[in-house]
């Protein structure tokens, strides 16, 4: 489709909205509760833009490109729009920046500098409803505040939608809608998982990480990495300030999405600046029997000359080494490769093949690889049915499990092969409870069927 944006001849497909046709020809719509896959709701009206022929403004967001259609995305009319929009949220926000932890990184703040709003004219009526909407702040992590929520939603459609977990609610309060987010006194009795994505969705102040009041956006640098702690691979950016880690973001990597799960947003960084972290080799004294501080020269040479020995004396076979599996590839690599080429000996192995032993000697066998041999999309976008045998992802790869979910709730069948009621399989179409020890016939039943 051929339309005309800002005076500019753009192309778009079929079914593309006004947003995603500027944003090809690099045109950027101001957006508070649009996230593109997950929310296009449209509630903020920041989005709007003036369409030839329309009386009434168009929300970029949902609004669909048509052949020959005329926008302009910063009219005057367009303009004066969204400044009513920001001083009417305005007038129901506790404007606190200077105390916010989200000073800075707040798109709320954002804008209003863009538009050239610093106060409001209007008085909010959402504010005589804060004394039935306490802050919310049991949750070890998380925490809400009602007076600068801006009512976008974000955080109950990522809840909603992307990790599946519909722990957010939304709650009617007399002629109210209001953010019942699940972080009050009785948390631990809520589906909240605790992961922390609708903390990193929120375009305010509202629904923080509490972590954050450590920092501002002003103090820290970005360093791109991946989770350490299982097999999803997720990549996320380390929030470092004054050369600490001081929080972790979602980074849109393939597997992940932006997406981290309570593992790799709370567990993943505070044991490198531990104090009880060992920080220096360390040798035993023998007579003491206590071990000393020694560096790193000392500790490599008595290490090196210990294993050449070994290898001397009893054969490069009486070493092994043993890479840990939270190690980077790369590193697991070098390992072996020192093996092999100082220790003599092929006696070398990594924890992904003790702990998955069988899978990847089926896998090997029959397929050539012992290694995942699909996408996480072609099991939770392209699938009709997911049939899940002794595996509870939500525990062990948690955004995995998220995706899992997403894909049920999107229709996607689901079949449960486990003795345990994991929480999957109370979303599945069938589950089946083996009695323990009968898999080898479930799996022969099902090569023959
Ligand atoms: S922390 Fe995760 S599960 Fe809990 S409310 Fe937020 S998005 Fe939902
Ligand atoms: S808590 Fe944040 S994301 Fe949720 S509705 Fe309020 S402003 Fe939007
Ligand atoms: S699922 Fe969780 S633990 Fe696994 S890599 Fe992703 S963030 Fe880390």
């Amino acid at each position: 489709m051929r339309l005309t944006i800002d005076g500019r001849n753009v192309e778009a497909a079929e079914g593309m909205t006004i947003l995603a046709a500027a944003k090809t020809a690099g045109i950027e719509i101001p957006t508070l509760c649009y996230l593109e896959g997950i929310s296009d709701i449209g509630a903020c009206r920041l989005c709007v833009v003036e369409v030839e022929g329309k009386n009434e403004l168009a929300t970029a967001c949902n609004t669909k490109v048509k052949e020959g259609m005329v926008v302009q995305t910063a009219s005057q009319k367009v303009i004066d729009a969204r400044k009513t929009v920001l001083k009417l949220l305005l007038s129901n926000h506790n404007i606190d920046c200077f105390n916010c932890e989200k000073n800075g990184d707040c798109q709320l703040q954002k804008y209003c500098n863009e538009y050239d709003i610093d106060t409001t004219p209007y008085i909010g009526s959402r504010s005589l409803l804060e004394c039935d909407v306490p802050k919310k702040d049991a949750h070890p992590f998380l925490s809400y505040d009602p007076s600068k929520c801006i009512y976008c939603q974000r955080c109950v459609q990522t809840c909603r939608v992307a990790t599946g977990r519909r722990a957010i609610k939304l709650r009617r309060t007399g002629k109210y809608t209001i953010i019942d987010a699940p972080f009050g006194e009785d948390w631990e009795e809520t589906r909240c998982e605790s992961c922390g994505n609708c903390a990193q969705a929120c375009p305010t102040g509202a629904l923080t990480i509490k972590r954050r009041k450590n920092y501002r956006a002003w103090e820290v640098k970005r360093v791109r990495t991946t989770c350490p702690h299982c097999a999803t691979g997720c990549q996320y950016d380390l929030i470092v300030k004054d050369n600490k880690i001081v929080d972790v973001e979602g980074a849109d990597g393939p597997s992940n999405h932006n997406m981290v799960c309570v593992k790799g947003r709370s567990g993943s960084f505070d044991f490198v600046d531990h104090p009880d972290r060992v920080r220096h080799p360390l040798i035993k004294n023998k007579e003491t029997g206590e071990f000393e501080q020694a560096t790193w020269e000392e500790a490599l040479d008595y290490v090196a000359k210990k294993f050449t020995e070994l290898r001397d004396t009893y054969g490069g076979d009486s070493l092994a080494g043993f890479a840990c599996a939270r190690s980077a590839n790369e590193d697991i690599y070098m390992l072996q490769k020192m093996v092999r080429t100082a220790f003599h000996t092929n006696n070398t192995d990594n924890c992904a093949r003790v702990c998955h032993a069988p899978t990847v000697a089926g896998l090997a066998t029959t397929l050539g690889s012992g290694a995942m041999t699909n996408t996480i999309e072609d099991i939770t976008q392209k699938s009709d049915l997911i049939l899940l045998v002794g595996s509870n992802p939500e525990h062990a790869h948690p955004v995995l499990g998220m995706q899992i979910r997403r894909a049920v709730h999107k229709g996607t069948k689901l079949i449960v092969v486990d003795p345990r009621d994991i929480d999957l399989a109370h979303a599945a179409d069938v589950h089946l409870k083996l009695t323990p020890g009968t898999n080898v016939a479930f799996a022969n039943g099902m090569m023959n069927i």
